[in-house]
Order: C-alpha cells, then sequence, then structure tokens
C-alpha cells in the first residue's frame, strides 16, 4: 500500500534532528516549474529551492550531463586534478571576472574560505591576529559558527555565543556607519550585494561605492556575497555588475550547481595568493559530479542567454508586483532586482504563504515575518508569472 503523507512526515518527525518547523507537504518530484507531492499534487514553484533551481525541474540538458557524469567519476579528492572541475574553475573566474576560484560544499563553507583569506591577508601584512571584520546588521551569511559570527541577526547569534572575535557591525546602506566603525586593524568588509534573508535590500550605488573606496583607503577586501544574488538572478551574472563595483573576494551556491551541493569563493589581485597551500581544503569540494554540473549550469547560462530573459521577464514580474502593491494596502514596500524581488506587508506574512501553499498550490517564501520573497527559476516565463500573481491574490484575500 501506498504511504500517505501523515506517515511520511510522522517518520520524519521521529528521526530528524528538529531544527526546521516544516510545511505539511511532501515533494516527491518536479518538472519544469512544478512540484508534485505524495499525493499527485500539481504545485506552481516561485521558490526554487531558495534560489537554487534556476533551471527548474528536469532541465534535459542538465540533467543528462548529470548521468554521464555519475558513470564517468563521482569523487577523487583535491590531492588529483579532474576535469570538470578545471571546466568549471575556467568558466566559472571568467564569469566572475576574478582571479582564483576555490570549490566548496556549501554556500556557508565559501563563507568560511572568504573569511580565511581576510583574516591571512592581514596576518600577511604585519602577523598579528588583532584584525577586525566589518559586517552588516540584518545580513545572513550561513551557520556555522565562522558564518553565523559575521550574520548580523541576534536571533540567531545569541543562543551560540562566545562567536569569533573581531567582527563589528554597521548598518546596510549607511555608509557613515561603516566609516565610523573603519580603522588601522580593519582588514574586510562583507556584506550581501543584495540582502536576501534580510528582507530583499539592494545595496545602494552610493553605498557600495563608498564602501570599496574605504577598503581602497584602507588596504582592507571587500568581500561580497553572492550566494543568492549572484548566478544570473538579478539580471547580470553577478550583482556587483549592476554597479561595477568589484570585489576582492566574492561567494557563490545556489543556483551554481542548480540543485547539487556545489557553492565556490573567488578572489582576484593581492587576496588571489593571500593563502598558499595547506592553508585551506575539502574533501568533498570540487569534486567531478558537482563540477560537471556547475560546468553544465555556467554553459547554459551563455547558450539560452539568462541573463537577459532575467532582465525582461525581472521587469514583467515587478510590473505585476506593482499592480499587487496598489491593489491592497497591506502590502508596504516592493524591492528588489532582476527575479529576486520582495513584497513587504504591514501584517505577518505567515498566513498568506501557508495558504498559497496549501490552498493555490503556489510555492512562495518569506524573508523575515513581514515580506514574501519571490525567486523563482530563472526560467520562467510571462504567462508564468501572470498564474502566480492570481495565485497570490487569492492567497492574500483568504489569508486575510
Ligand atoms: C543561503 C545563503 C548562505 C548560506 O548558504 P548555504 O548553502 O545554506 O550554506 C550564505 N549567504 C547568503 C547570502 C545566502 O543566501
Amino acid at each position: 500500500m501506498k504511504k500517505s503523507k501523515e506517515t511520511w512526515i510522522a517518520e520524519g518527525e521521529s528521526a530528524f534532528y528538529k531544527t526546521y518547523n516544516r510545511f505539511p507537504v511532501v515533494f516527491e518530484r518536479g518538472e519544469g516549474l512544478h512540484l508534485y507531492d505524495t499525493d499527485g499534487q500539481e504545485y506552481l514553484d516561485f521558490y526554487a529551492g531558495i534560489a537554487v533551481n534556476a533551471l527548474g525541474y528536469g532541465d534535459k540538458e542538465y540533467t543528462d550531463c548529470l548521468k554521464e557524469q555519475a558513470e564517468r567519476l563521482l569523487h577523487i579528492s583535491n590531492y588529483f586534478y579532474n576535469t570538470p572541475s578545471i571546466e568549471a574553475g575556467e568558466k566559472l573566474t571568467k564569469a566572475a571576472q576574478m582571479d582564483k576560484v576555490f570549490f566548496t560544499n556549501s554556500g556557508t563553507e565559501a563563507v568560511e574560505g572568504a573569511l580565511k583569506i581576510a583574516r591571512r591577508y592581514a596576518y600577511n601584512k604585519d602577523g598579528g591576529h588583532d584584525h577586525e571584520i566589518i559586517a552588516m546588521k540584518n545580513s545572513f551569511h550561513g551557520r556555522s559558527i565562522g558564518a553565523l559570527s559575521v550574520t548580523g541577526n541576534d536571533h540567531y547569534q545569541e543562543p551560540f555565543k562566545p562567536l569569533l572575535p573581531g567582527i563589528v557591525f554597521a548598518e546596510f546602506n549607511n555608509l557613515d556607519s561603516v566609516k565610523a566603525l573603519f580603522h588601522e586593524k580593519t582588514c574586510a568588509v562583507i556584506m550581501e550585494t543584495v540582502q536576501g534573508e534580510g528582507g530583499i535590500y539592494p545595496a545602494t550605488k552610493e553605498f557600495i561605492e563608498g564602501v570599496r573606496a574605504l577598503c581602497d583607503e584602507h588596504d582592507a577586501l571587500l568581500i561580497l556575497d553572492e550566494i543568492q544574488c549572484g548566478m544570473g538572478r538579478t539580471g547580470e551574472m553577478f550583482a556587483w555588475q549592476h554597479y561595477g563595483v568589484k570585489p576582492d573576494v566574492m561567494t557563490v551556491a545556489k543556483a551554481l550547481g542548480n540543485g547539487v551541493p556545489v557553492g565556490a569563493f573567488l578572489a582576484c589581485g593581492k587576496a588571489a595568493s593571500a593563502m598558499v597551500p595547506g592553508d585551506h581544503g575539502t574533501t568533498y569540494g570540487g569534486n567531478p559530479f558537482v563540477c560537471a554540473a556547475a560546468s553544465k549550469v555556467l554553459d547554459i547560462f551563455q547558450s539560452r542567454n539568462l541573463t537577459a530573459h532575467v532582465r525582461e521577464i525581472g521587469q514583467y514580474l515587478w510590473e505585476k508586483l506593482e499592480e499587487v502593491k496598489a491593489q491592497y494596502d497591506i502590502v508596504a514596500d516592493h524591492r528588489g532586482l532582476g527575479l529576486m524581488q520582495g513584497l513587504e506587508f504591514t501584517v505577518p506574512v505567515g498566513p498568506i504563504v501557508a495558504n498559497a501553499l496549501l490552498e493555490q498550490k503556489l510555492v512562495l517564501i518569506s524573508a523575515g515575518t513581514s515580506i514574501i520573497r519571490f525567486v523563482p527559476p530563472l526560467v520562467i516565463e510571462k504567462a508564468d508569472v501572470d498564474e502566480m500573481v492570481k495565485r497570490l491574490k487569492k492567497a492574500i484575500e483568504s489569508a486575510r
């Protein structure tokens, strides 16, 4: 007999270490922009597994590549070269206009690597350990102790203190607050180019240019976390390319593998040689399987001109969400870039997101308590936006 959803959920809850409150849906399969649960119900996906599944589900060219690589070679360790990682490395450094890349298993690990570059860079200068990193309030960089230490969220940090020493927090998009924290021992600034988790706040041009100038003045590294906003999501391959402000170090993950776990940190100029052999490593990171996936994803971005598509559909989504904002007085603000947009409500969005999922069969995600985040697969079309808006409006109305 087919197991019921309730049985699956009960078994999951009995096995899993409980750190998530999950929605009562068990997904089984994806196809294009749709997900199917164990009851065979179809859902429209405007969430992409948290901005991961850029190509939607089951893209044939991508899936064929995974199958081939699975049969050829999965893993070999970094004591040897492997061809997919060399190809992915060349393509990614080129797309990112960076000199060097290190492949990781997740976004968090990419952030860890970036922080180690910053500390190593400072150590190379004076051998001291008393260097400071400026991070931003309302940011998100991951859950390991290092990444959590630069995540400006008291709620996430509090139970795990003491965290890394030497981290101070400025206000995002407030240049004076960054300036006030800079001193001769500042070795880096880390921030998202577009804050994701914190509620979809793009950096202002003035802010990111100002931070770049401060870093230059103090010989500090600018680390841009592009884990969520990178990989074409905003309509440029990396969000900083909108501003023309180049980081010394950047982090990538999420859509890089389109679903296989792969991230990377990249560096250019002086930051590209700050760490030396023996300073950093990983067993899985950059293995042939995940790198074949990343390499194929980068090819597909080129061959299908996905960034141009994102700019076009992003503009359409913008117009449609402006209409939603005009229609409902509980929508207070609308922000974003490309296919990374947010609607801020004057009420908690939990009931709307739950209604969208369970009644309208529309998968959405919140950011904080009052913001709905739109990070769909990048391959959506205008008709999908229309369908999403139709379901969203119903969800807003029945959750009121
Ligand atoms: C998701 C995210 C991370 C963490 O990535 P994981 O793969 O979950 O470890 C870090 N930074 C940003 C901006 C993110 O959105």
